[in-house]
């Protein structure tokens, strides 16, 4: 099951990112957008604030349970800090050519 990590088009509070897992990244994220997947970003869509599916990686809960005892979203984030890793790029790149449909 992937990981994957929102990035708020604006800061709600302190959190400017969530990070969760989900089998069907697309229907989650449509979950997210219309307040029914967590609780975060359901105040953060009650808000007005933009949520972008900036990352995804394979690993499953144990990577999430990895990543968020890191607790550096914004680090992992490609939109706050951009990187050299041409993977991450082509995957941010491929995923913003894909929200640009969803208006
Ligand atoms: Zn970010």
């Amino acid at each position: 099951m992937p990981c994957y990590l929102l990035h708020f088009s604006e800061p709600y509070k302190h959190a400017k990112h969530y990070l969760g897992t989900a089998e069907d990244l697309a229907a989650r994220l449509a979950q997210h957008r219309a307040g029914h997947a967590a609780r975060l970003t359901q105040v953060v869509v009650e808000a007005g604030i933009q949520l972008a599916l900036v990352r995804t990686w394979p690993g499953g809960r144990t990577q999430e349970r990895q990543l968020k005892r890191q607790k550096n979203g914004p680090r992992l984030c490609p939109v706050c800090h951009p990187t050299p890793g041409a993977e991450a790029q082509a995957a941010s790149s491929q995923l913003a050519r894909g929200l640009a449909h969803e208006g």
